[in-house]
């Protein structure tokens, strides 16, 4: 692991890119919208991920013998096992998805990354962390991971109930859950934020991320070092990708 600069107080971390084989290990069906697959495979028994909002690069072949890449949430792992979770949100017709939709147990794919992880420290007074579906597998895990002493105020936006989870977490948790991007600004726009140093994680749709990243800077007043706002995805661009500040 080479630190390799700091931006406020997030550490970032950069590793050598390396592409893992697994296989369709278990697959379970979250509410109507997600499924959660795991994979194994020997190269995953050194498969690190250093923050909750890493990625990994998903890859496969499609019908027409082209190689897709996606970037996804290592959700779980287990070295001992070697196994990896990702949990995909099924959104529509993306290639990724359909991928999920149709997996069987022991059908191959290849895993890339993580190449680097931002880590954001786990002391601050309170974390605001916000998404649509995409994030919620990286929501999930940041409340697995953050201490008991942490406050997390938790709201995420999804189209479809049945896809509302509760989380696993020692932290002191609320969540709201919403169902349209503009009821999640709402949300965020009446939040009265806690006292103290806290810290505003989102990732979820590009317009959505604009509008946030706005609200959270311009309106509430937290220092753009205090947050961490990503375009997970963008409406009608397929493998979209959010220039990188680095
Ligand atoms: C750091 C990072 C972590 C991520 N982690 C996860 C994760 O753990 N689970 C997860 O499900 N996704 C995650 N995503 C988002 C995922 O990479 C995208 O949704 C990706 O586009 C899915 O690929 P696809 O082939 O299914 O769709 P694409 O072929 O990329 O897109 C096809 C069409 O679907 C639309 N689309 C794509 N994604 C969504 C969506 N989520 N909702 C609605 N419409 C969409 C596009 O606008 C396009 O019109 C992550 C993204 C990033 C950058």
């Amino acid at each position: 692991m080479k630190p390799f600069s700091s931006m406020g107080r997030i550490q970032r971390v950069r590793r050598e890119i390396r592409q893992r084989e697994v296989e369709v290990a278990r697959i379970e069906q979250l509410g109507s919208g997600f499924l959660k697959i795991t994979f194994k495979g020997e190269a995953l028994t050194d498969f690190t991920s250093d923050s909750f909002d890493d990625h990994i690069k998903f890859m496969f072949d499609n019908h027409a013998g082209e190689s897709v890449r996606r970037d996804y949430t290592p959700r779980q792992f287990d070295c001992n096992k070697g196994e990896l979770t990702i949990e995909f949100a099924l959104h529509g017709d993306g290639e990724a998805c359909n991928w999920a939709r149709s997996a069987k147990i022991g059908q191959r794919a290849v895993i890339g990354g993580p190449r680097g992880s931002m880590i954001i420290p786990m002391d601050y007074d309170w974390h605001l962390l916000l998404g649509d579906a995409s994030a919620l597998p990286a929501i999930h895990r940041r409340l697995e991971e953050l201490p008991t002493t942490a406050q997390a105020i938790v709201i995420v936006q999804l189209a479809n109930r049945d896809d509302q989870r509760s989380f696993d977490s020692r932290a002191q948790v609320t969540t709201q859950w919403v169902e349209t991007p503009a009821q999640l600004l709402s949300a965020v726009r009446q939040l009265p934020l806690p006292a103290g140093d806290g810290f505003v994680w989102f990732g979820g749709d590009a317009a959505l991320a604009a509008d946030v990243r706005r609200l959270v800077i311009e309106e509430k007043h937290v220092a753009k070092e205090a947050t961490k706002i990503s375009a997970y995805w963008k409406h009608g661009t397929k493998d979209f990708h959010e220039p990188r500040e680095h």
